[in-house]
């Protein structure tokens, strides 16, 4: 199974601005503007996108003709939830790893700030149930 896909430079380019754009997307003769690319080499970088299943093309009347919208199926990475991890200010961060002197699976630092994620989140589920009653 493969884990990344290797893009070449443009579909690269292409894919960051569609990701930018969401759901929404941009329609294809918009992409190629801002990519400043002509049509025969975006619908190249297109038809690649789609094969590699990075993004889908959606036929769509604009403009007084029918093209394509072009919409990423990748979405951004949500780091969020890590923010508050006790790891990155770790004294003992670069000591620490599956075969280091500390490891996570015996961390109580991590131990209590997964429960802690857990809490919150039943927290929200009763908080939402409560809602749900009155
Ligand atoms: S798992 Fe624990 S010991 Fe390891 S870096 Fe995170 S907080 Fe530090």
């Amino acid at each position: 199974m493969q884990d990344y896909v290797k893009l070449g430079r443009l579909e690269e380019r292409a894919l960051k601005l569609l990701l930018k754009y969401g759901d929404r997307g941009l329609l294809q003769s918009e992409l190629w503007h801002l990519l400043g690319i002509t049509s025969r080499d975006g619908s190249r970088v297109a038809i690649k996108l789609e094969k590699r299943g990075l993004i889908k093309r959606v036929r769509e009347f604009a403009n007084d003709r029918w093209t394509m919208r072009l919409i990423s199926l990748v979405k951004p990475l949500d780091l969020s939830i890590i923010r508050d991890s006790p790891c990155p200010p770790c004294p003992y961060n670069d000591f620490c790893g599956v075969s280091g002197t500390y490891t996570p699976t015996q961390c109580v630092l991590i131990e209590s700030w997964l429960l802690s994620l857990v809490d919150a989140k039943a927290g929200r589920v009763e908080t939402t149930v409560q809602a749900v009653k009155t």
